[in-house]
């Protein structure tokens, strides 16, 4: 039978803990295996806020999480009245977001179970943010659930880990994503042993190459970039197609979201309400989603670029195997002929040190330094022999 436990794809020992947790929690007092903080960390992929959406869901199921009632549905897709799933749009989580969202969940639990508060990117806290948030987790005698995620144990402030009970998740094996976009998603048998491997175990990533031709042909564009750099001028280019294909991509993804956003704010204050207060308040909270939807976008154009460079990462990965003589460990299968070729005309110290180039420019994105002289600068590293 399906349990919400179903998307938690390689996480046997995780899902283990949080099944004990659930059985536990039905006896309404805190014990050592039910606490009321929660930090689930792994890499990218791995599924940290579907661990945690799916824990949500079995502490407010009647059935522990059967993934189909009413209370498993709502509290997935954000309709349930306990459940709070907190997605940061911007680049970081502010204190007045917490206060606010501390004033909310004060109540209790409106179905007498627990209240549950699943915070995707508790990386972002600031300071301030999680101090205030610190004291929430710290209340005795509350029935509300934190369950954060975050990339490492080191992300968050050492006073907030020290409270909560770590879930460490790891990055599923391929036939572990090649199953699940088969049996879940209903991709071919073919298309799952492609998506899968060249996501190395991101399974959202892998879903979305799965189904999305665009996305596939935006990557083999991505994938040839290293073999065009045969002169500054093309890695200058190469950069700006890079930097091109990522925004684009972002973009349309995000524009149909604050189309749809901004329509729902206008229908929520009465769309073409002749009440001056009316139409002034509704300008003002237009205004404000719009600063949002834009931090947001910039956001996304940064994870797409971070993305684009672990493609090309794979790269140069392909080409280190195979001058280590390890040939049949290479990702991306589709370009073994072009691999080859690359790797016996190319020095393995200068592949090395490519990667590391590829690595300390993703390091330089996350610390808001400019996509395209990032990108630029990356190529031109990546064009030396
Ligand atoms: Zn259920």
């Amino acid at each position: 039978m399906a349990t919400v436990y179903d998307n938690l794809v390689g996480q046997d020992h995780a899902s283990e803990i949080l099944r004990a947790a659930v059985a536990a929690s039905r006896t309404g007092v805190e014990t050592q295996e039910m606490t009321h903080a929660w930090l689930f960390t792994g890499p990218p992929g791995s599924g940290r806020s579907s661990a945690a959406v799916a824990f949500a869901q079995a502490l407010v199921c009647g059935y522990q999480g059967c993934g189909t009632c009413n209370e498993c549905q709502s509290a997935a897709n954000g309709s349930h009245p306990d459940v709070e799933i907190i997605r940061t749009e911007g680049l970081s989580i502010k204190v007045e977001e917490i206060r606010e969202l501390l004033t909310r969940v004060a109540w209790a639990p409106s179905m007498g179970g627990w209240r549950v508060v699943v915070m995707e990117d508790a990386d972002r806290l600031t300071e301030s943010a999680a101090n205030a948030m610190l004291k929430a987790i710290e209340e005795p005698g509350t029935r509300t659930v934190w369950l954060l995620c975050a990339p490492t144990l080191h992300d968050v402030l050492p006073t907030i880990r020290s409270r909560c009970r770590h879930i460490q998740l790891h990055t599923p094996s391929d036939e572990a994503v090649t199953q699940v976009l088969i049996n879940r998603d209903g991709v071919t048998p073919a298309m799952a042993h492609f998506a899968a491997r060249v996501s190395q175990g991101h399974i959202g990533r892998a879903k979305y190459l799965a189904f999305n031709e665009g996305a596939r042909s935006n990557r083999t564009t991505i994938m040839n970039l290293p073999l065009q750099l045969n002169s500054l001028a093309a890695a200058f280019k190469a950069a700006q197609t890079l930097v091109d294909l990522a925004t684009s991509a972002a973009n349309a993804a995000s524009e149909v979201r604050d189309e749809k956003e901004i329509a729902s704010l206008q229908e929520a204050y009465g769309k073409g309400a002749t009440g001056r207060g009316m139409a002034t308040g509704a300008a003002k909270a237009v205004k404000e989603l719009e600063k949002e939807q834009k931090s947001r976008a910039t956001r996304m154009v940064r994870d797409s670029i971070d993305g684009a460079l672990l493609d090309i990462a794979t790269f140069y990965r392909d080409v280190m195997m195979v001058q280590a003589g390890s040939s049949d460990a290479i990702i991306n299968t589709d370009m073994v002929d072009a691999i080859n070729a690359y790797a016996a005309k190319h020095p393995h110290h200068s592949t090395v040190s490519k990667i590391s180039a590829i690595m300390e420019a993703r390091t330089n994105l996350a610390h808001n330094a400019a996509p395209l002289l990032t990108c630029e600068a990356l190529m031109c590293r990546l064009a030396k022999a």
